[in-house]
């Protein structure tokens, strides 16, 4: 039997829950705050006051109660979501009081939580916030879908969608790592195609939203791209497969352009370019990538140490504005990672 080892007693936190299921984009009405109390942690569980939580895209697929990868959220219940806290109380003895680690009930000031199912951060390495962004899932994504789904290989042409955005303006630099010869990146807006170029090391900026995406990538990458990150699907994923060079390969990431479409979305009518440049088209889930964390962290935390790795966040404080955050996501009030800081 573990004793309660505490800093204080008694806790009551500030949470999120769906209050209605969203048609198209989600409004504030979808959103209801509630104060709980916190309880005790029972033996093997620690409090965890949560510092950083994450608003990811993703999160919008789980608003619907429609079936996918993962569950959908419970009407009347708190969201979920990455989050990194420091324990402040613990009766489990793997992770003591003042650790600080990464879990999966974010939304809410504090969670109770089983010691198995945080990761204890070392926050030696890099700030605790870098583990929702460049050494969290985001990073890893970024890792995954360059080493593993669409392999990028030395001299390629890169292409990468919403490149101003968590996972893209990781994924444009580590291109480059991997030894691509150009990196083009998508984003909306000149002041984050001007970010692509000036600190993210782009090779070539398109403003999707400025004239034809698919002449500006024919102007960018004359004779062809490689490889292509797919993060927004519809106009992206057809400008990319029009560009395909022989042996491409496209990485299906993420399609967001249309989470928040109410009707089917038109597919990409230039497919058999695909079939015709042998191209791979793959998809991927972060979540089965995990067993590479512990290598992509190795690099990606060295790089940050030594400027090679440049990381933005765009930080919004407290949970009131939590729900904001994460519509601001969707409509690309972000560059790098958007995360709520919840700490005073
Ligand atoms: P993010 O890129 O930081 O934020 C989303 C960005 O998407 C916005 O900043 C916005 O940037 C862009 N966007 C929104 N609507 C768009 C549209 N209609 N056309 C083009 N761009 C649009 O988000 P993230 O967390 O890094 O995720 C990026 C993508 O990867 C998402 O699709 C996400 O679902 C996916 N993802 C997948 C996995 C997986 O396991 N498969 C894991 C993580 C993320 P602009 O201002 O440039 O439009």
């Amino acid at each position: 039997m573990t004793d309660v080892t505490t800093t204080r007693t008694s806790y009551t936190s500030r949470e999120v829950r769906l209050a209605a299921r969203p048609e198209g984009e989600p409004t504030a009405q979808n959103f209801e705050w509630v104060t709980t109390d916190v309880p005790e942690p029972a033996e093997g569980q620690i409090v965890v006051r949560n510092t950083w939580m994450s608003v990811d895209p993703y999160m919008r697929g789980r608003m619907d109660d429609a079936p996918s990868y993962i569950p959908p959220f419970e009407l009347g219940a708190a969201l979920e979501g990455s989050a990194i806290g420091e324990v402040v109380a613990s009766r489990a003895e793997s992770v003591p009081v003042g650790a600080t680690v990464s879990h999966f009930l974010g939304w809410r000031e504090y969670a109770v939580l089983d010691a198995a199912a945080v990761t204890v951060v070392d926050t030696s390495l890099a700030p605790a916030d870098a583990y929702l962004g460049a050494l969290g899932t985001t990073g890893l994504t970024a890792y995954a879908a360059l080493t593993r789904t669409a392999e990028v290989r030395e001299g390629d042409v890169v292409f990468i969608s919403a490149a101003a955005g968590a996972v893209g303006s990781v994924a444009g630099q580590l291109a480059r790592k991997l030894g691509a010869s150009k990196v083009i990146g998508s984003a909306g807006g000149p002041a984050k195609t001007k970010r692509l170029l000036d600190e993210f090391g782009f090779d070539a900026a398109i403003d999707y939203r400025q004239g034809d995406l698919a002449e500006q990538l024919a102007q960018a990458a004359p004779d062809g791209i490689d490889v292509y990150l797919d993060s927004v699907g519809g106009d992206h994923l057809q400008a990319a497969i029009g560009a395909l060079r022989t042996g491409a390969r496209i990485a299906l990431v993420g399609a967001i352009s249309g989470y928040n479409a109410t009707a089917p979305l038109p597919g990409p009518d230039n497919l058999f370019r695909a079939a015709a440049k042998e191209a791979t088209l793959r998809g991927m889930l972060v979540s089965s990538h995990f067993d590479l964390f512990p290598e992509w962290i190795g690099k990606a935390a060295g790089w940050l140490a030594d400027g090679t790795l440049h990381t933005a966040q765009t930080v919004v404080d407290g949970i009131d504005q939590a729900p904001d955050a994460f519509l601001g996501v969707l409509r690309g009030a972000n560059t790098g990672k958007m995360l709520v800081r919840l700490e005073a």
